[in-house]
């Protein structure tokens, strides 16, 4: 009898999913951040420098915003109850003005009104605001305006209706926003408490990497990874400390891990992890630490090493260790796709992930079914304004101009196949607005 062949086999025995990947490295971090008590790292910052840092505490209102219903619009103020009328149109006598930033406004009676601004305060008899618009203007101070232009309540926005005092404004475990500082100006809160920012140490490993200030002879590469992971790692705003490059001996190697886990919270190396390359590495981390020499079934970025290294003085808390694949995209793409996170949430960030879009492809796509496919890819416009991505063309792991071409990611799922043109695929965008 013919067994049914199984395309897949090669990725079915001892890899891990991306998802089974995600969840061994977000248990151990929370393991790590309880030990390291990082809750306890909180320092207090000048609200124009928070931008990125994670917030320390909720974020308490003191004051109702806005502080008192004001006008939403340029126009008149009235009661409503002047619209309870048979007429068609309404005719109301003008009494005074108020403007942005007045703090006192005149009162109104039955069929009076008073100009007023956006943001002014509404007098203490009003309820409405026509805007300035719809009215028409007679000699006599007085406006007209069709009674069905404007309902009661319209145009005004109320006290409290942003934030309400006591309530919370902003929560703890939040990555601060431009909105988020904007917000807390907006309550008169100067400082906010943040996490102390964590400390990461990159190296890369590898007899073939030259460093910029070496002459470049045949057979070495300039080594590329510690300069992306830097970027990568700024933008996120972690202090960085640079170990440079690191042969691949295990002294030198065991130099390196040492020195960087008695100084940083996080290593992240890159290179040296695939079989056969990873002896000397998988040697060092024996006597430092626990760490796992994965396969996880992905593209680009198979084999990957996570862990933890054991306390080493002046540090009592161990230092979580990443040993990426050396291929340039390989590093970019887990990076993103397992680094990030955990990063942000030994830092104590809450909910640091980015959202997935379903857009439509553009082409058809080889992918097979049993591993999850991290594509460089376009976002774009048609003629017609619809939005497809398409990839960025080559995908090998070491053609790094593919990120750079990049917008996005196109996330082919574990047990996605083949895709058809036209046929739905998660992005994730690259930029950010805020
Ligand atoms: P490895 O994972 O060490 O087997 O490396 C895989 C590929 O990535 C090889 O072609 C390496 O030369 C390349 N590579 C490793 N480390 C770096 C680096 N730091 N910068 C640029 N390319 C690298
Ligand atoms: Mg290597």
């Amino acid at each position: 009898m013919n067994k049914p062949v199984n395309a897949n086999q090669e990725f079915q025995s001892d890899f891990l999913s991306v998802t089974e990947a995600r969840n061994a490295i977000s248990t151990l971090i929370q393991d790590i951040q309880l030990q390291a008590k990082r809750s306890d790292a909180i320092e207090k910052l000048p609200l124009k420098q928070c931008l990125g840092r994670i917030l320390a505490n909720d974020i308490l209102s003191p004051i109702n915003v806005p502080a008192t219903d004001n006008s939403a619009m340029d126009g008149f103020a009235f009661n409503s109850k002047d619209l309870k009328t048979d007429r068609e149109q309404i005719h109301l006598r003008i009494v005074g003005t108020v403007y942005a930033g007045q703090t006192s406004v005149p009162p109104t009676q039955a069929s009076e009104c008073i100009k007023i601004m956006t943001g002014a305060m509404m007098p203490p008899d009003c309820d409405t605001v026509i805007p300035q618009e719809f009215t028409q203007l007679s000699d006599e101070g007085l406006i007209t305006f069709a009674k069905h232009t404007v309902r009661a309540g319209e145009n005004r926005r109320l006290r409290g209706e942003d934030l309400q005092a006591d309530k919370p404004a902003i929560q703890q475990g939040r990555i601060l926003k431009a909105s988020d500082i904007g917000l807390a100006a907006s309550l008169g809160i100067a400082e906010l408490g943040v996490y102390q920012r964590i400390k990461v140490a990159i190296l890369s490993s590898g007899d073939e990497l030259c460093d910029m200030s070496e002459p470049l002879v045949p057979g070495k590469i300039y080594d590329s990874n510690r300069f992306s992971l830097h970027a990568c790692l700024s933008r996120l705003g972690f202090e960085i400390i640079d170990c440079g490059i690191v042969r691949d001996t295990p002294e030198d190697l065991r130099h390196a891990f040492t020195l960087a886990s008695q100084k940083a919270d996080v290593i992240i190396s890159s290179g040296g992890v695939s079989v056969g390359e990873a002896d000397f590495t998988k040697q060092i981390m024996d006597e430092l630490g626990e760490v796992g020499f994965w396969k996880i079934a992905m593209r680009p970025g198979r084999p990957m090493a996570f862990g933890s290294l054991k306390p080493i003085s002046p540090k009592t808390s161990p230092t979580v260790f990443f040993g990426l694949p050396g291929n340039p995209v390989a590093v970019m793409v887990t990076f993103y796709q397992f680094v990030r996170n955990a990063l942000l949430q030994l830092n104590g960030a809450l909910k640091p992930e980015i959202p997935l879009v379903l857009v439509q492809s553009a082409e058809a796509i080889r992918k097979k079914s049993g591993r999850t496919e991290f594509q460089r890819g376009v976002l774009f416009r048609d003629s017609e304004g619809k939005l497809f991505v398409k990839s960025t063309g080559s995908q090998g792991a070491g053609i790094l101009r593919s990120m750079s071409e990049a917008n996005c990611f196109m996330i082919l799922h574990h047990d996605q196949g083949n895709i058809a043109p036209g046929d739905w695929v998660d992005v994730e965008i690259f930029d950010g607005l805020l």
